[in-house]
């Protein structure tokens, strides 16, 4: 199998119809039926500036949550039974509260997932990172597009995948990944305008060449489709591909990835406090249950469960094939 490959049309698609509409078809209510994940996206500051970024971050975005607002999310969280919190960006290690957020976090008990992009490793400044998720035991979850150079350069930026094997050697070396118990979970996401191929398949693919080629052991790798918006969306227009690319999208369409999606579980927070029911829908400004925008300490965890979830064709984006989420397929 190789990496260029895509899961074919499922066949449960109707190519016109608007995601509401589809799952109204489908009489599916999608609502939030637990609270599990706090997701803190800390802003659209990155060392990167990725052509596939649904975050449209890069060094010169300004927008980052202070210490105030990191505050009052620290003391939400203390305040609730949330049992995993996901930190997100931007690269969200630049970040003057990435410390303290991870820390109480952790004080209070709570599993903590960072979203790393390897590069960060080596921003100036940033030596301590290895050391400090391994103290903290925080989960990683790391970007690696492609086992190939080529490929991660392309999208990411040249000399990106150097870098990028130089970190996850410093962070097997750190304890991250088997045989040990600190875990080191990898991304992949499309180089081009298609889906992900199999996860299960391309994880073994992963293991062999990152094994072979340079030694690196990681614990399970995560398939995400890269979603029609931000960056992303300019990239396809600008290549002329959008409208295929939601043509794919809307054809692949599977509701029996509905169950699994991740805004049914999580509450995702900006980096002003305001609350989505997810990242994607985050970076399209679009408002909790589409109401009133809403900040985190506005909402009480039990009054979050129960709630509409808003959607929009993005959706498709985590409904498309066997699905994506931040855990990677859902079916
Ligand atoms: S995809 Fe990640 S690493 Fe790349 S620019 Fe966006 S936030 Fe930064
Ligand atoms: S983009 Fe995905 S996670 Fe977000 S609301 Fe739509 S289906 Fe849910």
């Amino acid at each position: 199998m190789t990496i260029a490959s895509a899961i074919p049309s499922t066949g449960h698609g109707s190519a016109d119809l608007h995601f509401g509409q589809r799952i109204r078809q489908d009489a599916v209510r999608l609502d939030r039926t637990s609270l599990t994940t706090l997701q803190i996206n800390v802003g659209k500051f990155c060392n990167q500036t990725c052509e596939h970024c649904h975050v449209g971050a890069g060094p010169h975005r300004k927008e980052i949550m202070t210490g105030e607002t990191a505050g009052r999310v620290i003391e939400w969280l203390a305040a609730s039974r949330v049992p995993a919190v996901d930190i997100t960006g931007g690269a969200p290690e630049l970040n003057p509260s990435f410390r303290r957020i991870v820390e109480s976090s952790r004080a209070l008990g709570r599993r903590v997932m960072v979203r790393n992009n390897l590069t960060v490793i080596f921003e100036p400044g940033m030596g301590w990172l290895p050391e400090f998720f391994r103290d903290q035991g925080v989960e990683l979850i790391c970007s690696l597009p492609c086992y190939l150079e080529e490929n991660v350069d392309t999208q990411r930026g040249e000399g990106v995948y150097e870098k990028s094997i130089r970190a996850l050697k410093m962070l097997n070396g750190a304890g991250f990944g088997p045989p040990g118990e600190l875990v080191l979970n990898l991304v992949y996401n499309p180089v081009g305008a298609h889906l992900p191929p199999p996860q299960k398949a391309l994880e073994e693919d992963y293991r062999r060449e990152l094994g072979e080629r340079h030694g690196i052991r990681f614990n399970e790798l995560f398939t995400i489709t890269n979603m029609p918006i931000s960056r992303y969306a300019s990239y396809l227009k600008v290549i002329g591909k959008m409208d295929s690319y939601m043509n794919l999208l809307r054809s692949s369409y599977n509701p029996e990835t509905l169950p699994g999606l991740m805004c049914r579980n999580l509450i995702s927070v900006g980096w002003d406090g305001t609350i989505y029911d997810c990242d994607f829908n985050q970076m399209l400004d679009m408002a909790v249950g589409n109401g009133r925008p809403l900040k985190l300490w506005e909402a009480a965890p039990e009054d979050l469960i129960g709630r509409d979830i808003a959607t929009g064709d993005h959706c498709y984006g985590c409904t498309a094939g066997t699905g994506s989420s931040c855990g990677g397929a859902l079916v």
